[in-house]
């Protein structure tokens, strides 16, 4: 007999979940007993280094709604999803103690502080003689199939994409449990660890307002897999957008320029195999074209990201980034809180700023022009933008956006000098009509479009014909954008 724990971590999941499938194979193998467990770690809950929530409400409603989702799948298949209360290493030990399990098993994760984590509960499981056993974590290539070992990963993407693309293939994923034996955990234990709304008090209390969906979001994100089943069911074969996903991907606004998978894959919702899998599908049922062949693209930009992370650790994290480049980066918090606010006065970066704010989501183009903006036009240290991110984005996943981060600051490690976004320049590529900061910025809605991405452009009695007196309505440009642009240029050249 053998009493097996799935710790379950960002992996909420049924389908090709190495830890759970493993315990599974384990309990079929010998008999015995499967305890699945979630632990709510304050830690998580607490303070960035700037002073940000590390999980703002977005995240922790769609978690929250990810841990009910698994648990009714876990219920369907005879067992259940318990979840404690408290610090990782110390409930998953007393967890295993309690049910008698001599193996723990989960998944492995590349963060500096998921290691630091792993490290205690393996350290912690050690003194009661329980083992843990550790499954590599969710990308769409395993590690050990890629054709260099860590410490040869390519620093640049498209040197690691040829190789990758030419010498491996995506294995498939792994099979589901049919059913599971039921756990060890005693019903008083169970009691106080099964999943409802008390076992949630923490997450709760700490944002009571994360169930207020704004009606302006581009669509409505749900925590769990069967959410992102369904929404790749709708991307891909209900609205048939898969196969022009990649003339749509830079759009902005509305639910289907892009697939929005993100949240669920940084959760662990959804498994990258998975998508392959269904993108694989799709190809033979419908189309195999550019479109197709970009979607997976842009997940081994996730993958890059994620063994960079593996490779440089605690760099990515540093303010110099993984070029170690000493950079005068200021900590003016007034013009962060523009910038946070979404009241810079330019129209695409607040529209962007508020989306984020209001919803937790904001697009790749938009992410991408207001992190030029704060690094190469505020001259703001970049990790105070990769901080607001991580406590507003739904889809936050450090090694996605510290990498990322990295890579628009031009501190990364395939930086190609000083690359800045001229947002005018962008407004008019990727919203030319003004539909989007029109979207998000009520108070622009009567002005021409001509006006629209540069409002101060507008003479007085035009200002008062749209409703939109700028200084008072709409402020005016935080920032000259060609000057500053120019200024943080020297000071990036002299660096
Ligand atoms: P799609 O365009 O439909 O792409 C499909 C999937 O590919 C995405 O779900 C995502 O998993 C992956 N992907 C796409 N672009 C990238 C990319 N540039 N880097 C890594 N993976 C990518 N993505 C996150 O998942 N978490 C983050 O915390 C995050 N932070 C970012 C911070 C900055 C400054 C920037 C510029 C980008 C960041 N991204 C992050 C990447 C990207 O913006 C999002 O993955 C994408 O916008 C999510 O929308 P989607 O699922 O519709 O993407």
């Amino acid at each position: 007999m053998s009493q097996s724990v799935v710790w379950f971590r960002n992996d909420l999941r049924i389908h090709d979940q190495e830890p759970l499938t493993r315990a599974w194979q384990r309990a079929r193998d010998f008999g015995g007993t499967i305890d699945c467990l979630y632990v709510v770690d304050p830690f998580w809950f607490g303070k960035t280094r700037f002073g940000l929530d590390r999980t703002g409400p977005f995240r922790a409603r769609f978690l929250r709604e990810s841990l009910v989702d698994l648990d009714r799948s876990l219920r369907r298949l005879g067992n259940r999803l318990l979840v404690a209360y408290g610090s990782t290493a110390e409930c998953v030990a007393r967890f295993a103690e309690q049910t008698a399990a001599s193996r723990v098993y989960c998944t492995h994760e590349a963060g500096i502080e998921e290691k630091r984590i792993e490290k205690h509960v393996r350290k912690r499981l050690a003194k009661s003689d329980v083992e843990l056993s550790v499954s590599p974590p969710n990308t769409l290539h395993a590690i050990e199939d890629l054709p260099f070992g860590i410490p040869e990963i390519p620093e640049v993407f498209s040197k690691f994409r040829r190789k990758v693309e030419k010498k491996v293939d995506v294995r498939s994923p792994l099979p589901e449990p049919t059913s599971l034996p039921a756990g060890a955990a005693k019903e008083m234990m169970a009691s106080v660890f099964q999943v409802d709304d008390e076992r949630f008090e923490a997450i709760n209390e700490l944002h009571p307002s994360s169930s207020l969906p704004d009606s302006r979001a581009a669509i409505h994100f749900e925590g769990g897999e069967t959410k992102g089943l369904e929404r790749i069911e709708e991307y891909f074969f209900r609205n048939d957008r898969l196969r022009i996903y990649k003339e749509t991907r830079n759009g902005m606004l509305g639910p289907d320029y892009s697939s929005k998978l993100s949240p669920w894959l940084a959760l662990g919702c959804l498994s990258a195999r998975k998508v392959h899998e269904l993108v694989r599908t799709y190809e033979e049922d419908r189309v195999k074209n550019d479109s197709t062949y970009w979607l997976i693209f842009e997940l081994l930009w996730r993958d890059y990201f994620a063994f960079i992370l593996a490779k440089h650790g605690r760099k990515l994290f540093l303010v110099g980034g993984l070029r170690e480049m000493e950079l005068p980066w200021k900590h003016d918090l007034e013009r962060f809180a523009l910038w946070c606010e979404g009241r810079t006065g330019f129209p695409l970066i607040d529209a962007n700023m508020r989306e984020l704010a209001a919803t937790g989501f904001m697009s790749n183009r938009g992410r991408q022009n207001v992190a030029s903006f704060l690094t190469k036009n505020l001259g703001i240290d970049w990790r105070m933008g990769a901080e607001w991110f991580e406590s507003l984005l739904i889809d936050y996943d450090p090694a996605s956006n510290y990498g990322n981060w990295n890579y628009t600051a031009g501190i990364g490690n395939d930086a190609r000098g000083f690359r800045w976004f001229n947002t005018l320049k962008q407004a008019s590529n990727y919203d030319g009509e003004g539909e989007y900061v029109r979207h998000w910025l009520s108070e622009l809605s009567a002005v021409p479009t001509q006006f629209v991405h540069a409002p101060w452009e507008m003479h007085p009695a035009e200002q008062k014909r749209s409703s939109c007196i700028i200084g008072v309505d709409y402020p005016h440009p935080v920032v000259d954008l060609f000057k500053s642009a120019d200024h943080h240029e020297q000071i990036y050249d002299q660096a």
